[in-house]
């Protein structure tokens, strides 16, 4: 299925465009790559003329970016079929072992596990080659990421609240194992949710995230419930406790939106990647905004549970880090993230496709990992926008060596 050719260590690929993000696109320009990292950007012939040298891989009519980024998803619900919007979240939420749909004989870690071969693979088929994957099948999971070309953070998922408050001192250990970390491979901390967890629980997860340096992120405002949740332990997420038979109440209650929130339990005092903040007021806006806080933003999950718009571009007109992520195979048809910022150029025509790009690229490219993308015209970026098409190639830098990993078609 997919090819790897390994070159020397200087090594130059050109294309008729160049576009590293960070910079200015560049027509029939070339990257030079030495030691599997971006050591020049810039006109082709000049390239060649300066490093004669280096390997050259000419691409042709084709725009080279950088490796994509998919900040937030599961890849171990990769088999899971979003179908049809449910009526509420909750539905889903207590939808998802039919989702998961494991057989009578099948073991759960099996299931996982080819979940997560799927995930990995679709991935690298739709251009991804840095992924923030949400995890509590840590155990599954790592060992497969730590063999796969991507690089990731695999946040290790706690949850436990009320009579299953015992599920997070079970899942903490795990997910901050770090057995399984590497160059590639990020082992991070993620709290799920306002309402999966107690405050003390996530509290302790900050506190573990400092000691330990771990990236951190969490569920936050995600549905409209959450906040009755926080104020009184009550509404549609109270309900989904009770009908799974794990209510069972628990002290502290809080007066205020989830934002606020997070930013009581330190949350926004930490580097936390901040999932979603579909919900969100002019207040909590400018909290944020104090914080420097990134939010991942992920549109076509979004438009499936029919949230009202988000409010991703006056975030990043006050300054607030905004990303996108596919989530999962469970409320997204896949996890092709240019798919999400198809739907951001769909929704907002007028917004520079620059920088629609930028929320799937990362802000200062390092690494030689690229995708590369058949184009045509003299608009390649917001040409690929508006077609469905895929990309012809990914390049990875593994060992120092840039790598062609992919070709599609
Ligand atoms: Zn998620």
């Amino acid at each position: 299925m997919m090819s790897s050719t390994a070159t020397s260590r200087k090594q130059l690929l050109t294309a008729s465009w160049v576009a590293l993000i960070d910079s200015t696109i560049r027509r029939d320009a070339g990257v030079l790559v030495a030691d599997g990292k971006i050591a020049a950007c810039g006109d082709a012939s000049q390239l060649r003329r300066d490093h004669p040298d280096a390997e050259v891989t000419e691409l042709g009519s084709a725009i080279i970016l950088p490796g994509l980024v998919n900040a937030h998803t599961h890849l171990e619900l990769s088999s899971c079929a979003a179908g049809e919007s449910p009526t509420s979240f909750v539905d889903w939420i207590l939808s998802m072992p039919r989702r998961i749909g494991r057989e009578p004989n099948q073991r759960a870690d099996a299931l996982f596990a080819e979940s997560t071969r799927l995930g990995i693979e679709q991935c690298l088929r739709f251009g991804v080659t840095s992924v923030g994957d949400i995890s509590q099948q840590m155990h599954v999971t790592r060992p497969l990421l730590r063999a796969s070309p991507l690089r990731a953070i695999s946040y290790g998922e706690v949850i436990g609240l009320g009579k299953r408050r015992s599920r997070f001192e079970e899942l903490l250990p795990m997910a901050i194992d770090d057995s399984q970390a590497s160059d590639r491979l990020t082992i991070g901390l993620t709290p799920h949710s306002p309402y999966t967890l107690e405050p003390d629980a996530i509290r302790r997860c900050v506190t573990l995230a400092r000691q330990r340096q771990l990236p951190l992120a969490i569920h936050l405002a995600e549905t409209p419930d959450e906040e009755e949740f926080l104020r009184s332990h009550s509404g549609p997420l109270r309900e989904m406790w009770e009908r799974l038979g794990s209510w069972e109440d628990f002290p502290g209650t809080f007066d205020g939106t989830p934002v606020q929130f997070a930013k009581s339990l330190g949350l926004l005092d930490y580097p936390t990647v901040l999932a979603h903040v579909n919900y969100c007021t002019d207040a909590d806006l400018d909290l944020l905004a104090k914080a420097q806080a990134t939010v991942v933003y992920c549109p076509r999950t979004h438009r499936y549970f029919n949230h009202p718009p988000h409010r991703w571009r006056e975030m990043l007109s006050r300054g607030i880090k905004v990303v996108v992520g596919t989530d999962s195979c469970a409320s997204s048809p896949d996890l092709n993230i240019v798919a999400e910022l198809r739907l951001l150029h769909e929704l907002a025509p007028e917004h520079a496709v620059q920088s629609i790009w930028k929320l799937a690229t990362p802000p200062t490219p390092r690494h030689a990992d690229f995708t590369v993308f058949d184009v045509s015209s003299d608009d390649p970026l917001r040409e690929l926008l508006e077609s469905d098409r895929v990309p012809g190639e990914v390049w990875l830098s593994r060992d120092g060596t840039c790598i062609r990993f992919s070709k599609n078609g």
